[in-house]
């Protein structure tokens, strides 16, 4: 008998990998298939989905049902999959696929591990936006004002995001994408309107943001050549804790603004980036969305 019960906006997905990608010296992509994949939402753009990574010597898994994430706090820490965050890259329901591109940065982290050993077949639990829920699902934070001119700028995690979000465009957008990878060789094939430019930015062995950095602040003084007077910035501006707090702010739709910046990577990047703009050249708060999302030296949580 089908179910009565109300679908949920997310729901949890038991899949395996299906296939391995090398795409790069920095990207790993990930083929899963599983069998309600057919029911993963394809929103494209910078949609956000959680991987349940495996305990060593288990499988990647979460409880199921709608209340997954308070029954999965209430597990014994050492039967708790960590859980990490990522971005959907590709769907294809009719097959079923999803593929997400994974960053190896080390082996520090139980992402990163995993992906470096992953093989065809392991199998992982995945949260992701249900096609059935019937309303929008949350988890896209790309939400610019009609005919803005776009800025968007991110580290080597926030590429499947950038690239997703070029392909979603219409053909007469316009802007940039400044992406910062470790290696020359990061640099991928991508479809974008021909009115944004990509620009992939390779730190070639130097820190996090020494390339995005002083390409933001160039390409601001370029499409905002007149810097904010002193104390313009709209509302005060309260600098956050990145190794406390997670830097995130992503406003709601508002009205037009000629200018949409959409931000994300290493916490304390995306700061300076969120001062120079908003501070210094005087953009509006409400027309940009930063995302300071994972800190140099720290696990996410
Ligand atoms: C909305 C959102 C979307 C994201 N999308 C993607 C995506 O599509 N692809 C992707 O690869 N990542 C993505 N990320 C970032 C990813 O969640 C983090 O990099 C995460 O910390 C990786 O988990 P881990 O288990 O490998 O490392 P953790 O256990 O979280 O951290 C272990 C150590 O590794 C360091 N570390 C973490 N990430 C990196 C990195 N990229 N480079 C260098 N050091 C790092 C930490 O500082 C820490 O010292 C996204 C994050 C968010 C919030």
């Amino acid at each position: 008998m089908p179910s009565t019960l109300p679908v949920a906006p997310w729901r949890v997905f038991t899949v395996e990998v299906r296939a391995l990608r090398r795409l790069s010296p920095s990207f790993l992509r990930v083929t899963f298939t599983g069998p309600d994949l057919d029911r993963f939402a394809d929103n494209g753009y910078d949609q956000r989905i959680k991987l349940a990574l495996p305990l060593p010597g288990t499988v990647g898994e979460l409880p199921d049902g709608a209340d997954w994430y308070r029954r999965w706090r209430e597990l014994p820490v050492d039967r708790r999959c960590p859980i990490r965050t990522y971005t959907v890259r590709a769907v294809r329901r009719q097959v079923p696929e999803v593929d997400v591109d994974l960053v190896l940065h080390g082996d520090g982290g139980p992402a990163t591990r995993w992906a470096r050993r992953a093989r065809v077949g392991d199998q992982l639990a995945v949260v992701g936006p249900d096609a059935g829920y019937d309303g929008p699902h949350g988890g896209l934070e790309f939400r610019p004002p009609r005919g803005a001119t776009l800025l968007l700028a991110g580290d080597e995690t926030a590429a499947p995001a950038i690239c997703g979000i070029l392909e979603r465009l219409p053909a007469e957008a316009r802007g940039h994408a400044l992406i910062e990878v470790p290696d020359p060789a990061d640099a991928l094939p991508l479809a974008g309107p021909p009115g944004v430019a990509v620009t992939w930015l390779a730190r070639a062995g130097q820190g996090h943001g020494s390339r995005l950095v002083p390409a933001v602040t160039a390409l601001a003084a370029e499409l905002l050549p007149v810097p904010a007077p002193a104390g313009a910035a709209p509302g005060p501006l309260t600098d956050v804790d990145v190794d406390r707090e997670i830097l995130w702010e992503v406003p709601a739709p508002a009205g037009p603004a000629p200018l949409y910046a959409w931000l994300a990577g290493e916490a304390g990047v995306i700061r300076g980036l969120r001062r120079h703009l908003v501070t210094e050249r005087g953009v509006d708060r409400g027309a940009v969305a930063f995302m300071g999302y994972w800190r140099l030296g720290r696990a996410e949580s």
